[in-house]
């Protein structure tokens, strides 16, 4: 056999687990449909001179073990943090810049209250100690619920003991806030509008969800494990995100893993026995002793596998994977900075922009999609990345990346292809009354929509995430209960993308945590 590991996709996700599949000194062969590799983590050109991160615009954060552990640096990959995460923006011109600094933020959010300035300390630090506490289990495989092993109980018990030395206030606060609404999460913290919006809109990114729905905040405790905050980070790869992609398919090749780009993977067959393989979309057949998929797992299972190889339960249950994906983006190229009502200093614009003045606002947003309708009043997550990165775009212009959630997947009233150009002015017009003539700056623009996330990026549902990252999509429910070790009910087929645990976002560390089992598995072989 030509192969060890076949990796279908060259995500983020697939290619670290190629670097570790590879340097365990595994024969590797990743396959991408597209012709570039990154999957959400891409720059293209979106006008001559202009680059842009097409769908992703800031890292997870990847982690910091993983650049180091991978070598990335020496691989091309340089990341530039700017000193702003994110700039409160209010129609009026009112605003506060949250920054990494809490000092600095709490002199921004005392211009709106003192009290909530107050708070401000104590809510990052209380975040941030829970966040420790549950930092270890990002890259714990979920223990087996039938069976968990000792090393499984053993590391579980690692988290109860820190979970013990939190005492008594942040353990109730973490057993609290999971299940909660994170709307009533942000109104125990604080009093104004525009920061309890900022806050709660990390627990409602990408998920169809709005902020008064149920589970809301764990979306702001995994963000703290993920780099000690509840606030999103504005982390940005030199030359865009797919300068992490670049520095990833390196360190891959350069550890033995070979890559091929447009290489459609259109079925895996076989993965119930020893023989697996994959067939590319021409005909071509690949065998290899494993499969392993950086799909999403309704595109493994519901496009890629033979129904007839999978347990009809196991197929229910897949099929009721949630994936319904609210997000389009718009990228623009701009002959100049906007200027952005009441915001003088630029270093503020730095890192993400956040368009949602209220509560309300986003509950509103997100009503609009349970009824198949985008969002008149959208919640924009915005960065432009040209500000800290000259490569993207020509001198003195810029590149804006939109993140604009809610928009469907699912329209009631005609379609994608036929309301694309309505939705952009829609963002435009939105985006106007916060920087007034900024359409007059528009270069060019590109719009994705959810639709185009399904199609082109292959994303089933247009789910940014791969599916919803809820209570019960979770850790060891993820994607499925008794399925979260990235093991599936066919032996010789694994799963290494956002599907599984611990979820969507930037991060590598899916793809390194399977890693880690394919490679046990394969040498108990
Ligand atoms: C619009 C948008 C905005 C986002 N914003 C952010 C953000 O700002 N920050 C953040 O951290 N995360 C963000 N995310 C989420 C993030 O992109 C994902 O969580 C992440 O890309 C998942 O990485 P992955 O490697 O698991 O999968 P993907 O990046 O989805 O990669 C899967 C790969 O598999 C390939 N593939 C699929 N099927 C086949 C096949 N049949 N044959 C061959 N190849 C195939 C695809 O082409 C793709 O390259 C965003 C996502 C989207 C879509």
């Amino acid at each position: 056999m030509a192969y060890d590991v076949t990796i279908i996709g060259a995500g983020h996700n697939g290619l670290v687990a190629a670097c570790y599949l590879a340097k365990s000194g595994l024969k590797t062969l990743v396959l991408e449909r597209r012709e570039i590799v990154g999957g959400g983590a891409v720059t293209e050109e979106l006008h001559p001179g202009f680059r842009c991160s097409t769908l992703d615009h800031a890292v997870g954060p990847f982690s910091p073990h993983l650049v180091a552990d991978l070598n990335l640096a020496r691989h091309g990959l340089e990341m530039i943090t700017p000193e702003a995460r994110v700039l409160a923006l209010a129609p009026d011109g009112k605003h506060f810049c949250i920054y990494n600094d809490v000092g600095r933020s709490v002199t921004e959010i005392e211009k709106f209250s003192a009290n909530d300035a107050k708070s401000y300390p104590e809510f990052v630090n209380s975040f941030s100690r829970i966040g420790r506490v549950l930092a270890p289990l990002l890259s714990m495989t979920p223990p087996s619920i039938d069976e968990p092993t000792a090393a499984e109980l053993w590391h579980l018990g690692k988290v109860g003991l820190a979970f013990r030395g939190l005492g008594k206030k942040d353990e109730y606060r973490l057993l609290r806030w999971a299940p909660m609404a994170v709307a009533d999460l942000v109104s125990e913290w604080f009093e104004t509008e525009l920061l309890r919006a900022t806050v709660a809109a990390r627990g409602i990114h990408g998920a169809f969800a709005g902020p008064w729905s149920a589970g809301t905040s764990l979306g702001l405790l995994w963000q703290a494990a993920m780099d000690g905050s509840a606030i999103g980070s504005a982390s940005y790869p030199k030359g865009g995100m797919g300068g992490l992609s670049e520095a990833l398919a390196y360190a891959a090749k350069a550890a033995g893993a070979e890559i091929r780009t447009s290489a459609r993977v259109s079925q895996i067959s076989g993965a119930y026995g020893d023989k697996p393989k994959v067939v590319l979309e021409g005909g071509e057949e690949i065998e290899s002793r494993v499969v392993v998929s950086n799909a999403d797992p309704r595109t493994t299972f519901l496009n890629l596998v033979d129904p007839i190889d999978l347990e009809p339960g196991f197929l229910l249950k897949m099929r009721n994977y949630r994936a319904p994906g609210v997000v389009a983006k718009l990228n623009l190229a701009l002959d100049r900075l906007p200027a952005f009502r009441g915001v003088d200093d630029t270093t503020k614009l730095s890192g993400r922009i956040h368009i949602a003045p209220e509560i309300d606002y986003l509950e509103h947003a997100f009503d609009a999609s349970k009824y198949g309708e985008v969002s008149p009043d959208p919640y924009l997550d915005i960065s432009i990345p040209s500000i800290g990165d000259a490569s993207l775009a020509p001198d003195g212009k810029h590149v804006m990346s939109i993140h604009v959630q809610f928009a469907p997947y699912k329209l009631k009233q005609g379609d994608w292809m036929g309301r694309r150009d309505e939705f952009a002015s829609n963002v435009i017009d939105k985006l106007e009354e916060y920087a007034p003539g900024i359409r007059e700056t528009i270069v060019a623009s590109h719009v994705i929509t959810p639709l185009d996330l399904e199609e082109k990026h292959s994303l089933s549902g247009g789910h940014i995430h791969h599916g919803e990252q809820t209570l019960d999509q979770f850790f060891t429910f993820r994607p499925l209960i008794g399925w979260a070790q990235y093991r599936t009910p066919l032996k010789r087929l694994y799963l290494c993308g956002a599907g599984t645990h611990p979820g969507g976002g930037v991060t590598g560390l899916p793809g390194a945590n399977a890693a880690r089992e394919i490679g046990r598995d394969l040498n108990r072989r």
